[in-house]
């Protein structure tokens, strides 16, 4: 069907209903453009309501044009959290060089956004709250696109609270752990390509008179952050380390996490004895491995994925948001376009792999300089930085902005 038969098709035909799962970035800005597309659309959650968690997340490039289309510029503008400063120490916490933030960041000032996820979650929820049925703390435990129920017409889903019901797709929207992958593809391990790095992030009282700035400590392999978003409290600290083989034995376990962490930075200088005192008491600590999401197919038959399920790039690239945002967008897009769910999902992953692959290599490409893992490495970066009078500023990254999105059909 051509684009131009978008509104025929919308109007005519009974709605056609869509199942997504999780509500955080994908699932709502995926929501949106399938409500507006004439879809009928659920979205679970598994969580009892939108998640806050208010550590940054960056939107670029051609994510902040989806993101003007869904009319939340000025409120994401609003947001913009605008640091200041960017300082570097040594393994004693001297000064290396203190810089501006949105360079280090790869970040175009006056362009790209660093709004808190919670931030982004909340004003894309609020675009469909009204049109869209949430179902909050359910998920889903079966998936059936056997059809028996329906004549291979659909999808039949049994949730963990029990209900039962038929969606003509389903898309997962449920992270880098996406349970609706696992159930389609089989285990994670298959897809996932590990980074390197395990890390720790967490809120902690600011004690150390921190005001809208990023404080980076380093050793070889070590790093230490304390990220203050705003003029008041709140204090992101995040603690990553270089480790050769993931550390799989602490990934569902809090307390092996806590540990590891606590023994890798037995040693370590400046504020970070603090920073472990903290992770020990802290209630919101998440820790993880850096890895990407990379599948050889994001679909299988009405069954889709979308976002950090099926392309996680990792926060070494800072592009896991503006992944998630434009991709919720090219699947609609497909799916309003292309009557035939099996044409749609195939036009959506031709339409928007590239822009995936070019994103995921950043991490080849030197993203990983903000924590190296030796000496040399290290002494390099801070040669560079101490010769630094001003770091230059960022210039758009091709990548960011490597998709022209295509006109939505008037609903
Ligand atoms: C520490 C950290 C730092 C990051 N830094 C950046 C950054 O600087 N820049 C950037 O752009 N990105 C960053 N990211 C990545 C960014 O957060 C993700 O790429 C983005 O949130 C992906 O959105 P998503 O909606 O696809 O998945 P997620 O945000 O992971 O959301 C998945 C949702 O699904 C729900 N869910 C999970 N399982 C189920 C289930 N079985 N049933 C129902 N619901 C379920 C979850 O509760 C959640 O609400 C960072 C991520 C982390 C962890």
């Amino acid at each position: 069907m051509t684009r131009t038969g978008l509104s025929m098709d919308v109007s005519t035909a009974t709605k056609r209903t869509v199942l997504i799962s999780g509500a955080s970035i994908s699932g709502p800005a995926l929501a949106y453009w399938l409500h507006r597309a004439g879809f009928a659309v659920t979205v679970v959650e598994k969580a009892g309501a939108l998640r806050g968690g208010g550590y940054p997340i960056d939107i670029r490039g051609t994510a902040t044009e989806v993101v003007r289309r869904m009319g939340v510029l000025p409120r994401l503008r609003d947001a913009h959290i605008d640091s200041r400063r960017f300082t570097f120490l040594a393994a004693g916490g001297s000064e290396v060089a203190s810089v501006g933030a949105g360079a280090v960041a790869g970040s175009v000032e006056g362009q790209d956004l660093e709004v808190r996820r919670g931030d982004l979650a909340t004003i894309l929820y609020a675009t469909v709250r009204d049109d869209v049925e949430f179902l909050f703390n359910d998920s889903i435990d079966v998936l059936d696109q056997s059809g028996q129920d329906r004549s291979g017409q659909g999808v039949d889903v049994t949730f963990r609270s029990g209900r039962r019901r038929s969606f003509d797709l389903v898309v997962g929207a449920d992270g880098m752990h996406s349970q609706t992958r696992e159930a389609l593809f089989g285990p994670e391990e298959q897809f996932h390509r590990y980074l390197g790095y395990a890390f720790a992030i967490f809120t902690m009282p600011n004690t150390f008179g921190l005001s809208r700035e990023v404080v980076l400590w380093n050793t070889p392999g070590k790093a230490a952050a304390l990220y203050a978003v705003g003029d008041n409290d709140e204090l992101h600290a995040f603690l990553n380390f270089h480790r050769p083989e993931p550390p799989l034995h602490a990934l569902r376990n809090p307390d092996a996490q806590r540990e590891l962490v606590a023994t890798v930075f037995a040693d370590a200088g400046w504020k970070v004895p603090d920073m472990v005192d903290a992770m020990r008491d802290a209630d919101d600590l998440f820790f993880d491995t850096a890895g990407q999401m990379r599948m050889p197919h994001w679909s299988s038959g009405r069954v889709a994925l979308v976002g950090d399920a099926a392309y996680a790039p990792s926060f070494l690239t800072g592009q896991g948001s503006s992944l998630a945002l434009v991709g919720a967008y090219m699947l609609a897009h497909s799916l309003a376009t292309h009557r035939d769910h099996t044409a749609a999902l195939a036009a959506y992953e031709r339409d928007t792999r590239e822009f995936v692959a070019m994103n995921q290599v950043l991490v080849d490409k030197g993203s990983a300089t903000l924590f190296p893992t030796t000496a040399e490495a290290l002494e390099q970066r801070d040669t560079m930085l101490r010769g630094l009078v001003t770091m230059p500023s960022a210039t758009a990254r091709p990548a960011h902005s490597a998709l022209t999105l295509p006109e939505f059909g008037r609903p």
